[in-house]
């Protein structure tokens, strides 16, 4: 049987983002949902006294979130200099060319061309600094960011506030975020890193923790996906479906598909790993 996971900090409907470090400031966007939980987090990060704060993920298209983001920073007396994205998914990035027109920021991601951001980059506004860490798997452009100042990191869906992240197959690779955790777990592991500030869900209070919760969870869904291809999913017509069948039945239904994304990935690397 595994093994619980840590308790999240907030129930469901109960986290509403608001200040949670010392430089971080959340700004819940209403778009909760199966895969989105409560709503994405988008992180808005302050040096004390500075006037130049940097932006992780504006998030989707909604105006009415954009421009709370702005008022946000406004409220504290500063205006957004840099928006960064944890990666390229609609819920955290569709919304970054209109934050851009609202903000006059530049935006950095992977693979934006000559404005790349990349491993050991370091986001420098108003005092503030944000070193980058690649964390690929969940997406081939999945990026966290280090917050040394408050021994925070953040995360984007690499890892979550609570339950588990997907494994987006073809664009997200098992390996890639195999190899992502096993990072995360060394900088968590040192101290020089304690909560994690998530993608979506509430803040995690101890990173280590959830860290090695998530190497642990990889490692029994990949045990439970061998096996079901043991017991006959490997004939099946539809070996994902079939897997997916067997090891995500606890699962809601809604989330299914996105469950298939993960089991593709895990069937690729076990090919690659006879
Ligand atoms: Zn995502």
């Amino acid at each position: 049987m595994s093994e619980a996971p840590p308790t999240p900090s907030a129930a469901f409907g109960a986290w509403a983002g608001g200040q949670v470090t010392e430089r971080a400031l959340c700004v819940l966007c209403p778009n909760p949902g199966p895969m989105t939980l409560d709503g994405t987090n988008t992180w808005v990060l302050l040096e004390p006294g500075a006037t130049d704060a940097v932006v992780i993920d504006p998030g989707p298209l909604h105006e009415e979130h954009l421009r709370a983001v702005v008022a946000a920073v406004e409220a504290r007396g500063a205006r957004v200099a840099r928006t960064v994205l944890t990666h390229g998914h609609a819920d955290h990035a569709e919304g970054a060319e209109r934050f851009a027109e609202l903000t006059g920021a530049p935006t950095r991601a992977v693979g934006r061309g000559h404005d790349d951001l990349g491993d050991g980059d370091v986001v420098r506004a108003g005092g503030l600094e944000l070193r980058v860490v690649a964390t690929p798997g969940h997406t081939s452009d999945s990026l966290s960011f280090a917050l040394p100042a408050d021994h925070a990191l953040l995360t984007g869906d690499t890892v979550l506030g609570r339950g588990t992240t997907v494994v987006a197959h073809p664009d997200g690779e098992l390996a890639a975020y195999l190899d992502s955790l096993a990072r995360l777990a060394a900088l968590t592991g040192g101290g020089s890193v304690t909560s994690i500030l998530p993608g979506h869900g509430p803040v995690v209070p101890d990173a280590a923790a959830m860290v090695a919760f998530y190497r642990r969870h990889r490692a029994e869904r990949l045990e439970q996906v061998r096996q079901a291809l043991a017991d006959g999913a490997a004939q099946a017509d539809d070996p994902v479906q079939a897997v997916v069948e067997r090891v995500y039945a606890d699962v809601p239904r809604e989330v299914w598909p996105a469950a298939a994304l993960s089991v593709a990935a895990q069937l690729e690397y076990l090919r690659a790993r006879p």
